[in-house]
């Protein structure tokens, strides 16, 4: 077993290297052997998509027994958090951009990027294909990739909901393209509204800005927008100011819906003395070229506002390539790939998908929730003690963080108030909670489709990956999870940090673990040194910071270029 490497061995060998694999000598054999063998042995990784979850997939992967192609239109990786301040010029596209090449080559291990697209997977043959884009690489070149292990991380598409107009008249907020067509759209509407020839009328509809959806990109948007228009444009165009005007449209009763009450208040309390037209029950049913239409949702009345630029921020859809392989595997009423905990698509041993583009099946969620309940009842009388419940609840929001996220603690608290007091003792009814497990299970939503949630995945994934090897080895060993007929890695639990609302006027909204609120310019500071620490490189971490600083001292750049 003795092993010899480097220029003596290949004096040893007479001087061939490698091409002595044919040497009869038993140390060139063994040294062709071992070699080939490492050859034989390391797998195929392919993954689609330089995202949040396949950049930190890759990022992560270390192991040197994998050979790994990343496909993916996007030779880069965007640090999208930032995208709506590239809209108005606060940061610049390539300061949040990090080549992926960069992360390809300090690779120890065999790793290559394809600029293409993959429009189908064949998961009989264990291929992937895939098409370069016209447009980038000047024609379109065809492909075929082969795979032992598929990491699907496309992400998702803006949802339109099939509203007429949308996809040929609206702007998306998804992408750094995008982001950089807002900001030169913005330009052009002040620039043709200050020609001598446009009417007042015009005026106002050139500089109308609307904003379809109330989540938190629609609103970190809109504050933005406005930042520019008082801070910078008002300066350079005076006499527009008094026509520009800005609405956000939700269809919801409140925007921020997915943050604590307290911060919905504050934000649309903000809005409103920002002078940002907050409408909220409003659902756009067309778009046209100059014209958006609405329905009141409580009166039904139909509204048409004339408007000079809409961005479309009402959330995500599938991929078309995403839903063909749904509809191969049986997936077909899904909404996204359903995977198991393990990030493991279901009904399929060797393919995972991660970020926004899948997600885990709560179904099974429910059921062991049920068996925790279950457990934990040890008499079998199908009662349990309040008190016990709640520790139930505690261990199930530990296992389950999601659960803790759309149940709050002081929702939480409720819910055992009400429960107790619904059935009259300090005893809670197993099955009467069983029964109201469909409560739950609307509260149970899917996990946040978020950097945060793909990042840890893409982690996740890896370290299950780095530890491949040595688990199939050792299935029995101490590195096995769970009992025989389960996976061998943990399963996946996704750890909540907290998520911002920048609203604008360096405020900014922070819902953090705990249920711990804090809003206000302390927040922003906050805002700037996690999104900073969060930067995928020293790069682009000293170009975002500096370009935050040119924006202190010169305000913001309002060139179309
Ligand atoms: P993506 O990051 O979208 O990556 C998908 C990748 O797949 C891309 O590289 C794409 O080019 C590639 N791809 C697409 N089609 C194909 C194909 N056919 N073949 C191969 N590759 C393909 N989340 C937060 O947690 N905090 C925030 O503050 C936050 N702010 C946001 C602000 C904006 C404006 C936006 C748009 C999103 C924000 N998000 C935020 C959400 C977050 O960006 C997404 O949840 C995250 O990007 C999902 O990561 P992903 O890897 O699944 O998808």
């Amino acid at each position: 077993d003795w092993v010899s490497m480097g220029r003596s061995t290949q004096w040893l060998c007479g001087g061939g290297g490698l091409l002595a694999v044919s040497d009869n000598s038993p140390f060139c054999t063994a040294y062709a052997d071992a070699g080939q063998r490492d050859m034989m042995k390391k797998k195929k990784v392919v993954v689609l998509g330089t995202g949040w979850a396949g950049t930190s997939f890759l990022k992560n992967l270390t192991h040197p027994s994998y050979e790994v192609q990343v496909v993916s239109p996007r030779n880069y990786f965007a640090f999208t958090p930032l995208l709506p301040s590239v809209t108005n010029g606060t940061v610049e596209a390539r300061s949040i951009v990090e080549p992926i090449r960069n992360i390809v080559r300090k690779k120890k291990f065999d790793a290559q990027y394809r600029e293409a697209e993959c429009y189908k997977i064949d998961t009989q043959n264990k291929k992937v294909h895939c098409r370069s884009q016209k447009t980038n690489l000047g024609g379109i070149e065809e492909f075929t990739v082969d795979y032992d292990y598929l990491v699907i991380a496309m992400g998702a598409r803006p949802n339109t909901f099939n509203t007429p107009g949308v996809l040929e008249h609206a702007h998306f907020l998804k992408e750094i393209e995008d982001a950089q067509r807002i900001r030169r759209t913005v330009i052009d509407c002040f620039e043709r509204a200050s020609l001598p020839s446009i009417s007042e009328e015009e005026k106002k509809r050139i500089l109308h800005f609307v904003v379809v959806g109330g989540g938190p990109t629609g609103v970190e948007f809109s504050a933005e927008l406005h930042d520019f228009v008082n801070e910078d444009l008002a300066k350079l165009y005076p006499t527009l100011k008094k026509h520009v005007k800005i609405t956000l449209l939700e269809a919801s009763d409140h925007i921020l819906n997915m943050f604590d009450k307290r911060i919905t208040a504050f934000a649309e309390q903000k809005f409103h003395r920002d002078g940002i037209n907050l409408k909220v029950g409003s659902m756009v049913t067309k778009v046209t070229e100059t014209e958006i239409s609405t329905k009141e949702i409580a009166t039904g009345e139909l509204v048409n506002t004339p408007y000079g630029m809409v961005v479309w921020s009402t959330g995500i859809g599938t991929r078309p390539v995403v839903m063909d392989f749904m509809k191969q595997i049986g997936q077909t009423n899904r909404r996204v790939l359903a995977t198991d905990e393990w990030l493991r698509v279901e009904g399929s041993d060797c393919i995972y998908a991660l970020g926004d583009c899948a997600t885990i099946n709560q179904r099974k969620v429910i059921e062991d929730i049920s068996a925790i309940f279950n457990k934990a009842d040890k008499k079998n009388t199908g009662r349990l003690k309040v008190d016990d419940f709640k520790e139930v609840i505690n261990d199930i929001c530990e296992r389950y963080p999601q659960v803790e996220i759309h149940l709050r603690k002081r929702q939480l608290k409720d819910f055992v108030h009400l429960i107790k007091h619904s059935h009259g003792d300090d005893e809670f009814n197993i099955e009467k909670f069983k029964s109201s497990l469909s409560e739950v299970d609307s509260q149970l939503k899917n996990l946040p489709a978020t950097a945060q949630v793909a990042a840890q995945q893409g982690a996740y994934l890896a370290d299950c990956f780095n530890r491949m090897e040595l688990c199939e080895k050792y299935p029995e060993g101490p590195l096995r999870f769970r009992g025989a007929g389960r996976h061998r890695f943990r399963p996946f639990r996704y750890k909540h940090f907290g998520q911002f609302a920048p609203l604008g006027g360096e405020q900014t909204a922070a819902q953090l673990p705990g249920d711990w609120i804090s809003i206000g310019q302390s927040t922003q500071w906050l805002w700037y040194s996690v999104y900073a620490s969060k930067l995928v490189s020293w790069r682009t971490r000293m170009l975002v910071i500096s370009d935050w600083a040119r924006r202190f001292i010169f305000g913001r750049d309002s060139s179309r270029i």
